[in-house]
């Protein structure tokens, strides 16, 4: 690939920014209304990009134009500086020092590298594009001649953010999910629950009506192999006699209620499974609930 200008090999290099003392001068005074210096622009730029001011158009990154920004940016620093906001300045003021002084103080800090992303970035700069930099390594963006990439600290800020937040959200969405589903299978469980123990009330309802008898909640103390033991207790106390054949109706019946319990306690068994794991998960929404809220919090 190509470099990032031709023009480098028409002009003397104008030394790039030193990595660790940022010592900026200008050639001529710095002001929106004036003819400025192509080297000045880029210094101040890089300068002000550095300590996070400006950020230039992405489609052209950092160049000799004296764009507007970088008079908005100027006049932010001063701001910020206790110096007074012209937005201008001149070879050797307060702002000059002060912008040296204090991009040279900034030695450290994480950024992201960005690049126009056009072909004539270096492949080396083309390869740091997107990374996450710290202002203490080397090369700076906008440190060697002509490059026009520079460090994004509001996009660092942002992605940062958005990924924590996001974590969360998905994290909340999955639980609420869970939740849902659980509790559809509690109140599912809670039918199949009810049935059963319709189910087992008519059956031994049966059994009664095939035993002749009305008051046999005892039948239900028995295993449905031993109605005989029950046939012989109504026999002896209250002088029932009853038929091989009814007999055998009522066993078929407690047969069918005791496998119906039997059912019906596995169910119950599922059912306070279901109510502990749904606690548990409803809890966990809460708690994420909170998390998300605080970070959405954060970001605004
Ligand atoms: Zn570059």
């Amino acid at each position: 690939m190509r470099p990032e200008s031709v023009s480098r090999r028409f002009f003397m290099p104008i030394p790039p920014f030193k990595r660790t003392i940022m010592d900026i001068t200008l050639n001529k005074p710095f002001a929106a209304n004036m003819a400025v210096d192509e080297f000045d622009v880029r210094r101040m730029k890089k300068a002000l990009n550095r300590l996070g001011y400006y950020s230039p158009y992405e489609k052209t990154g950092i160049t000799g134009i004296p764009d507007k920004d970088v008079f908005t940016a100027l006049k932010a620093f001063q701001k910020d500086q206790g110096l007074q906001p012209t937005g201008t300045a001149r070879p050797g003021d307060e702002t000059v020092s002060k912008l040296s002084s204090e991009a040279g103080k900034k030695k450290s800090g994480k950024y992201i590298w960005r690049t126009v992303g056009d072909g004539k970035v270096r492949d080396s700069h083309a390869k740091l594009s997107g990374t996450l930099r710290d202002l203490a390594n080397s090369p700076d963006p906008g440190e060697e001649f002509n490059c026009r990439c520079w460090a994004d600290f509001k996009g660092l800020k942002l992605d940062v953010l958005k990924t924590d937040c996001d974590e969360e959200r998905e994290k909340y969405e999955e639980l609420q999910h869970q939740v849902r589903e659980l509790t559809e299978r509690f109140n599912s469980l809670l039918l199949y629950l009810q049935k059963l123990v319709d189910e087992g009330k008519g059956l031994v309802l049966s059994a009664q009506k095939s035993l002749g008898v009305q008051t046999v909640s005892y039948i239900l103390t028995l295993p449905f192999e031993r109605l005989d033991v029950l046939s012989e207790l109504l026999r002896r106390y209250f002088g029932n006699i009853i038929s091989n054949e009814s007999l055998k109706a009522a066993e078929h019946f407690m047969k069918q209620f005791w496998a119906v319990k039997q059912k019906a306690q596995h169910v119950k068994d599922q059912r306070d499974i279901v109510l502990a794991q749904l606690e548990q998960t409803a809890k966990k929404l809460e708690e994420t609930k909170k998390r998300l809220e605080e970070c959405e919090k954060s970001k605004k």
